[in-house]
C-alpha cells in the first residue's frame, strides 16, 4: 500500500514513521509513505496557503487551491473521484468518525492520500473534491497531522505480514465486534495480585472459553453500545 500525506509540517511524520511497527512495515515494503509539503503548492513568491475568512472571525483559513494543486499534481490524470480511484481523505473534525469498519475499508485500498488542515480549518470547497472526510473523534485538534498518523498506524497494522501472527488480529478489540479479553504475563503473583488460574491450567479449550466469556463480559460492562451495534451490523462484518 502507498500512502501520500499532504501537510504544512512534514517533520511531524518523520519521527513516528521511523520507529517500531511503521518502520518494519516499510522495511518489509508492505507500505510506502510519501510526505509532501503543502507549502510547495502555495501561491506566489511567499508560497501562501492561507487567508482571512470571508464573513470575518478569528484566525486564518487554508485556501482550496494548494490542496487541489497537490492532489491533481501528484495523482496526475488519475480519475480519483471515480470508483476504484485513490481515496483522497481530508482530516476534519466534521468527518466520518474513524472506527474499525472505516479502518478496515481503508486498509483494503492500494493507495491513500491524506490531507491535513491547520489553523481555523480548510476552505469548505476542498471537501467537494475529496472522496472522504475523516475525524478521529469528537474533539478539535490543532492540525490534521496527528489524526493522519492515527489512520496510518491503524491501517498499516492491518496489512498482511506487518504483525507476526495473523490470528492475533482477529481476536483484537473491535475486530469481532467485541473488546479483547485481558492479558497477563509473568510473574504469576505480582504485588499480591494473581493470574486467573485457568490461564495457568494448560487446558486450551477451557482457556478459549474463558477468554470468549471475558470478551463478552468486558464489552457488555464497558461498551454496551458495541453489543447493540454488533447485533445490528452482524451482516456486514464478514470481511
Ligand atoms: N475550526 C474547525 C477546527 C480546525 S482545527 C472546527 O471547529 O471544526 C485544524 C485542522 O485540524 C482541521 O482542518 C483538521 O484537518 C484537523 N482536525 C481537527 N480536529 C480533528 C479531528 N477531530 N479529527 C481529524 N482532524 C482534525
Amino acid at each position: 500500500m502507498r500512502v501520500d500525506i499532504l501537510t504544512l509540517f512534514p517533520k511531524i511524520f518523520e519521527l513516528v514513521s521511523r520507529e517500531s511497527m511503521l518502520r518494519i512495515a516499510q522495511e518489509k515494503r508492505l507500505v510506502d509513505f510519501h510526505v509532501h509539503d503543502l507549502r510547495s503548492f502555495g501561491e506566489g513568491l511567499r508560497r501562501n496557503v492561507d487567508d482571512r475568512p470571508y464573513g470575518g472571525g478569528p484566525g486564518m483559513v487554508m485556501m482550496a487551491e494548494p490542496f487541489y494543486a497537490a492532489v491533481t499534481g501528484l495523482l496526475g490524470d488519475e480519475p480519483y473521484l471515480l470508483p476504484g480511484g485513490t481515496r483522497t481523505i481530508l482530516m476534519s473534525a466534521r468527518g466520518t468518525r474513524l472506527d474499525h469498519q472505516v479502518v478496515s475499508s481503508l486498509a483494503r485500498e492500494e493507495r491513500l492520500f491524506l490531507l491535513c488542515g491547520r489553523y481555523e480549518g480548510v476552505d469548505a470547497r476542498v471537501a467537494d473534491f475529496v472522496t472522504d472526510e475523516i475525524s478521529i473523534g469528537d474533539y478539535v485538534l490543532s492540525g490534521g497531522e496527528i489524526g493522519a498518523m492515527v489512520v496510518i498506524d491503524a491501517v498499516t497494522r492491518l496489512q498482511a505480514g506487518v504483525l507476526g501472527a495473523a490470528e492475533s488480529l482477529a481476536e483484537e478489540s473491535f475486530a469481532s465486534g467485541l473488546l479483547e479479553y485481558p492479558h497477563y504475563t509473568r510473574p504469576a503473583r505480582w504485588r499480591e495480585a494473581g493470574v486467573p488460574p485457568v490461564l495457568l491450567s494448560g487446558d486450551h479449550r477451557r482457556i478459549d472459553e474463558w477468554r470468549a466469556e471475558q470478551s463478552s463480559l468486558s464489552t457488555a460492562a464497558r461498551r454496551p453500545d458495541l453489543v447493540v451495534e454488533s447485533g445490528h451490523k452482524s451482516g456486514d462484518r464478514s470481511s
